[in-house]
Order: structure tokens, then C-alpha cells, then sequence
């Protein structure tokens, strides 16, 4: 405990603490996520005003409180109008200005070193380059995810300048760590080099793989902000900060194994180039379709119904309707269920979100593992806006770009039905064979529209 704090502080930062951890908890079911994110949220609330009245803050109060009526309406404002596909790149915002933060605070006790002896200067430096490199990286990222077609650059030298700015923010970190008096001109540049770097770390990732690297960003803010707290004597920043870098490090692993890549190839491979050559799809000629009185009859008729949602469920909303036709079949003795892909849609967990949402139980969903022995025992398979993750060609073809993803294997089932609106290509621009495969047909349309007619023709049959 800082012996220099009123002790109903450091009590009040020690609820907002155990509200966090315990509110993250609560984040790890889809069904408890709501009230962990209140509570989370409670917390911070906590931590913020109690801080309001920490004895150092003085003059401050009024620049602070601007800053924060500013930055919470800028963010609600934000928040209020979210689109699924807008997600990611929120949360790199967000993530990428709390690294940007912690940055900040650093760099002013990098540049004010030798007037608190009680300050570590290495402490200073290595929170400047994480929350640095976070922000930069971060705020690329979301550039990048916000404008698709800003995909990945190659330019000439970059692998030069990479390992240059990289190098030399290394040694300049060691020397300012070392010295115990203020060198402002090489603090800037050290910072100047770490935001260079972060950029330059992010222009190559395939935009696909951007979400693991927003992941690892999200780690560095953490560290960032842990280690700014250590410096400062701060609980709560220490222990907020080091559940976020321990936070970030588990999600980015987890990522990571769903796509059964190693991380280093991810950041560094520059996978799925296709990407940049997005559009590829499928020709509208490959493919047969269906109309919804026809669908509508396959579903009706099967024994057992399972539903792979993607990308495009989320999209177009159509997760509410889904629960509708599905209690529709029930009603007629067909047995359904959800199938959920762990990269499924934009982000992890999007799809158990929705699905929890519209109120499905979490008994009918099944996850890869559980589900791909039994594909071959079931009649028919709803795709609603799904592609990538059930490209059979991850799984059969060693040169296609996906190939190591483990992916659902529908082509296995009795018959596939797939909702899409178009000839649209996945989320890695790979070509995908299943739709025109010969037992799958597609039910051209916005997927809510599609499931919509769908209910309207079971509701027609007798
Ligand atoms: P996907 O590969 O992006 O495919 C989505 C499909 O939905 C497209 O083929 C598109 O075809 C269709 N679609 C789009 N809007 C639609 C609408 N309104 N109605 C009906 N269909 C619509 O999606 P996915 O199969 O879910 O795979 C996810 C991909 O995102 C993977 O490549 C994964 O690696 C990547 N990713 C995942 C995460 C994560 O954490 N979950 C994060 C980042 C990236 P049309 O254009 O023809 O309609």
C-alpha cells in the first residue's frame, strides 16, 4: 500500500479492482457477459471518480474533467451506433488509445527523469515503447479495417526500415534507461521510432489476420499501463493493466489455435495475398440455386437441421429470425441445431453473442470439434452468410491460402443450403468450391430476407 494515499482511496481503487477481475469472469459466458461488462464498467466508474479526489490532482481537476466529459461523449457517440463489421476496429481504437495513454505518461517521466529519484527510468522507457507501439499499431489496424481496400503493402525497403527503426529504438531505450538525467531530444526521437515501428509491423498483415495483431496490441497497452503503475506507485493501473496484458496474451493464443497458425507466420508471413486480389468468389454460373418454397420443403422434410451462421448473419441481423424457423421445425419433429466455427464472423465469440441474443439455448450449439465427426448423419446444413470457415479447401488443398484452418465440413452432410446474396468471395478473397459443389444449392438474397421467406413458405406448408 502507498503510505502517501488516504486509505478510503486506496480501499475504494481496491473494490474498483476486484469489481474488474470479477466482472471479467463474468464476460467469459456469453449468457453472464452483460452483467460482467456492468460491472466492469461499475468498477471503472469507481476508479475514475475516486481518483478525481487523489491529493496530487490539485489544478488538474479542471482539465481532467474536460478531458473526460470530451473523451466518455466522444465514445458514446461511437458506441451508439455500432455495425458489426466496425467492431474490430473499435475495439483497436479504443485498445490503441489506452496504449496511447500510458504512452503519454511515460514519455512526460522519461522527460522529467531526473526530478523523481524515486522513478525507475527503465520502468518509464519500456512503458513509452509498448503503449507507443500499441497505439501506432493499433490506429493502423483500424485505418485499415475501417477501409478494406487498404490492404496489405509491400513496399520496397520496408524490411530495411522495419529492422532499422526497430534497432535503433532498442538501443535508444537502453541509453535513456541508463542515464538518470532528462535527454528530451532523444526521448522524442525513441517515441517517434516506436510509433514508426508499430505502423511498420502493421502494413503487411493480410487484413484477415489484422484481429490477431489488434489482439496483440491490446496486450501492449496492458503492459503499458502495468507498467506505468508500477512506476507510479498506482494499485489500481498495476492490476487493471497486468489483467489486460494477461488478458490480450491468452485471446491472441486462442486466436492463433482456432486459425492453426503459429503467430510468427501470421505477423509475418503475409498470408492471403488473395485478399489484395479480393472478388475471386465463385462465377454466378457454378452454382445452383434455389428459390425459398423449395428450401423451405428440403428443411421441412429432413430429420435433422444444422445451422452454420457467419459473417454475414451477423450483417444482416438475421440471428432473430433464425431462432423463429427453427422453433417453426421443431414444431414439425425436425430436429436443429447451431454449429458455430471459432473464427466464425469478425471477432472471437461473435457468432455465441448473437445467437445467445436471440435467445438460442446453449444445449443446441455445438462447437467444431463437437460437431464434424457428425456431418456425414446429417440431412441438411443451413449456411447463413458463412464462407470461409467451411472452405473445404483448408482442409483438402495444400496450396490454397487457407489451408491449416480447420474448417466445419458440411460438403459431408446430406445437402447444403446456403444463404448469400451473391457471387461475394469470404473474408481471405479464397475461392470457395462448396457453392458449386454438387450438393449444395444457393438461396440468392440478404440472409434476414431469406430466412424471412423462408418462414413465410413453412408457414405454407400444410
Ligand atoms: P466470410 O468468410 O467473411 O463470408 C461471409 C459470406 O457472407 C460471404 O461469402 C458473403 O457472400 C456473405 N454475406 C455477406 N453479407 C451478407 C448478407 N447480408 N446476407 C447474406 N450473405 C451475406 O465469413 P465467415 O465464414 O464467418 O468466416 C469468417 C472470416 O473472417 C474468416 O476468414 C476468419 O478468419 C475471418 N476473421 C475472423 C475473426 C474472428 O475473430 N471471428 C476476426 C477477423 C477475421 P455474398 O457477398 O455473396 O453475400
Amino acid at each position: 500500500m502507498n503510505p502517501s494515499l488516504p486509505l478510503v482511496l486506496e480501499l475504494a481503487w481496491f473494490v474498483a479492482a476486484l469489481m474488474l477481475v470479477f466482472g471479467l469472469r463474468r464476460m467469459s459466458a456469453p449468457s453472464r457477459a452483460r452483467s460482467g461488462l456492468r460491472l466492469a464498467a461499475g468498477g471503472m466508474t469507481i476508479a475514475v471518480a475516486t481518483s478525481l479526489a487523489h491529493p496530487d490532482i490539485g489544478r488538474n481537476l479542471l482539465p481532467m474533467a474536460f478531458a473526460l466529459v470530451l473523451g466518455g461523449g466522444l465514445a458514446y457517440l461511437h458506441a451508439r451506433r455500432p455495425t458489426t463489421s466496425a467492431v474490430a476496429a473499435s475495439i483497436a481504437l479504443y485498445s490503441g488509445l489506452g496504449g496511447g495513454a500510458a504512452a503519454a505518461i511515460a514519455t512526460l517521466s522519461m522527460l522529467h527523469v531526473g526530478e523523481r529519484p524515486e522513478v525507475l527510468p527503465a520502468l518509464a522507457v519500456l512503458g513509452g515503447l509498448a503503449g507507443s507501439i500499441s497505439l501506432a499499431g493499433s490506429l493502423t489496424a483500424a485505418l485499415r479495417l475501417r477501409r478494406q481496400s487498404a490492404g496489405q503493402r509491400h513496399f520496397a525497403q520496408r524490411q530495411v526500415a522495419y529492422l532499422a527503426s526497430g534497432v535503433s529504438m532498442l538501443l535508444l531505450g537502453v541509453l535513456l534507461s541508463a542515464s538518470s538525467a532528462a535527454h528530451p531530444v532523444l526521448v522524442i526521437l525513441f517515441i517517434a521510432l516506436a510509433l514508426t515501428f508499430g505502423v511498420l509491423m502493421v502494413l503487411p498483415i493480410a487484413i484477415a489476420d489484422l484481429p490477431v495483431a489488434i489482439s496483440i496490441f491490446n496486450a501492449l497497452s496492458g503492459l503499458a499501463v502495468a507498467l506505468d503503475g508500477q512506476m507510479l506507485g498506482n494499485t489500481l493501473m498495476l492490476v487493471a493493466g497486468t489483467i489486460v496484458f494477461a488478458a490480450g496474451l491468452l485471446l491472441t493464443r486462442l486466436m492463433a489455435r482456432s486459425a492453426n497458425r503459429p503467430l510468427g507466420e501470421i505477423m509475418y508471413s503475409g498470408f492471403g495475398l488473395a485478399t489484395e486480389e479480393r472478388g475471386e468468389g465463385h462465377s454466378a454460373g457454378d452454382v445452383s440455386t434455389i428459390d425459398a418454397a423449395d428450401a423451405a420443403v428440403a428443411l421441412a422434410y429432413a430429420r435433422r437441421v444444422v445451422i452454420v451462421p457467419g459473417y454475414g448473419m451477423a450483417i444482416s441481423q438475421a440471428h432473430h429470425k433464425l431462432r423463429e424457423l427453427t422453433q417453426l421445425l421443431e414444431e414439425r419433429g425436425v430436429e436443429t441445431g447451431f454449429a458455430i466455427h471459432p473464427v466464425a464472423g469478425r471477432m472471437p465469440g461473435h457468432m455465441d453473442v448473437l445467437l445467445a441474443e436471440a435467445g438460442v439455448p446453449y444445449e443446441r450449439i455445438s462447437d467444431l470439434a463437437g460437431i464434424n465427426d457428425q456431418f456425414p448423419q446429417v440431412e441438411r446444413v443451413l449456411l447463413v452468410g458463412a464462407n470461409d470457415i467451411v472452405n473445404p479447401t483448408a482442409r483438402d488443398d495444400r496450396d490454397s491460402p487457407l489451408h491449416g484452418l480447420p474448417v466445419l465440413d458440411v460438403d459431408r452432410s446430406g445437402g447444403v443450403i446456403a444463404l448469400k446474396r451473391g457471387d461475394g468471395a469470404g473474408y481471405s478473397g479464397v475461392e470457395n468450391p462448396l457453392f458449386g459443389a454438387v450438393g449444395t444449392r444457393v438461396l440468392h438474397g440478404d440472409a434476414r430476407q431469406s430466412v424471412q421467406d423462408l418462414i413465410t413458405a413453412l408457414k405454407e406448408l400444410d
